[in-house]
């Protein structure tokens, strides 16, 4: 295992920041930690990068103890938001920092840095200063140096954050490429779930100090464990529960009433026609996001539900606001009991 955190606590005066996590990530693998702001996330890399100690658990890294290691023996490699590149250093200078710090030389430091340049597409760029590039270039200087010591650990901490949506979106898929070429092991904090999904092997969703859910893009997506994660890896439909009237919902589809039904708008299926256990539903909106179509609908008893369909589909039913239509839900989840149709 590349690092391997077992019953970390830690607490900072009376507020519990992590309650008793447990986390294996594989050696070479790309590993995301996924949360609200808060949840635990940068805290949680400050302990595996020596920042911080645990009040209890130990942290393993390349299968050693490295609890009580000082950070500066620990062969990590740093990328922050906001970690700002020696700004009277070149580029060239910048990536060689560590290397310089360990006495290599020269011959050795100049082919790493021209080696790295190359990884990170800035190659004829050497000579400039952190003034001269662009803020996604500097984030990718700052991955350079990072890299330049060749670090058993990477921990990235929102590296992308500060960047605009479009360079982020570049920045992400560039990333992933380097990591298959460069194999690190690596851990990704961010608080955004397409970029989670985009760029790791696997998410560890966090919430408020605790892991919800170790997976894959696709099982935290396809499985959540629980409420949190399917609310917070993309869209959802709540049907809350209720004590004092079963909603038509509740009723139709024969869930409990004291659960709450949870359902992503792309598993409410909108029909024209009536079937078995279809009902009804006027439409209050239609929002055109590009390549698929949004529909707010309204049931009879006034609950209101957000439902994605494809242009085809869409073209295909001819759908109009105020019309009424039939829906049908797909996979229909309530987390005392799993059901779908
Ligand atoms: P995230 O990175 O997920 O946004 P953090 O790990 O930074 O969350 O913080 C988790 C919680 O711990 C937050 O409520 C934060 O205020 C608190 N916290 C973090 N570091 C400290 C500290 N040094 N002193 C006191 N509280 C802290
Ligand atoms: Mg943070």
């Amino acid at each position: 295992m590349g690092i391997v955190v077992e019953n970390v606590n830690k607490q900072f005066g009376d507020f519990l920041a992590l309650d008793n996590i447990n986390l294996e990530i594989r050696t070479g693998s790309l590993v995301a930690l996924l949360g609200p702001s808060g949840s635990g996330k940068s805290t949680l890399l400050r302990l595996i990068a020596g920042l911080e100690k645990p009040d209890h658990g130990k942290i393993f890294l390349t299968g050693k103890d490295a609890t009580d290691q000082d950070v500066r023996d620990r062969n990590i490699g740093f990328v922050f938001q906001h970690y700002a590149l020696f700004k009277h250093m070149t580029v060239r200078k910048n990536i060689a920092f560590g290397l310089e710090i360990r006495k290599e030389s020269k011959e050795k430091i100049a082919a790493r840095v021209e080696e790295l340049l190359e990884l990170i597409q800035l190659k004829g760029l050497g000579n400039r200063y952190p003034s001269q590039l662009s803020g996604g270039q500097r984030q990718r200087v700052a991955l350079a140096r990072a890299l330049a010591v060749e670090p058993s650990v990477l921990l990235l901490d929102e590296p992308f954050g500060a960047l605009d949506a479009k360079v982020r979106k570049e920045l992400r898929a560039w990333l992933r490429r380097l990591h298959d070429e460069v194999h690190v092991t690596s851990v990704f904090v961010t608080h955004d779930q397409e970029e989670a999904m985009e760029v790791s092997d696997e998410i560890v969703v966090m919430n408020k100090g605790r892991i919800e859910q170790i997976g894959t893009p696709a099982q935290v997506y396809d499985n959540p464990a629980t409420p949190f994660v399917m609310s917070f890896i993309g869209p959802v439909n709540v049907l809350p529960a209720s004590r004092d009237r079963v909603s038509e919902f509740h009723q139709i589809h024969k869930h409990s009433a004291s659960e709450d039904v949870y359902i992503r708008p792309r598993d409410i299926l909108i029909e024209t026609e009536a079937s078995a256990n279809s009902i009804s539903a006027r439409i209050t909106r239609l929002i055109h996001l590009g390549w698929e179509i949004q529909a707010e609908l309204v049931l009879g008893d006034g609950q209101v539900l957000t439902a994605h369909l494809t242009r085809e589909r869409f073209d295909e039913l001819n759908l109009q606001p105020q019309q009424y239509v039939h829906i049908q839900p797909r996979d229909a989840k309530s987390f005392a009991l799993d059901y779908s149709i």
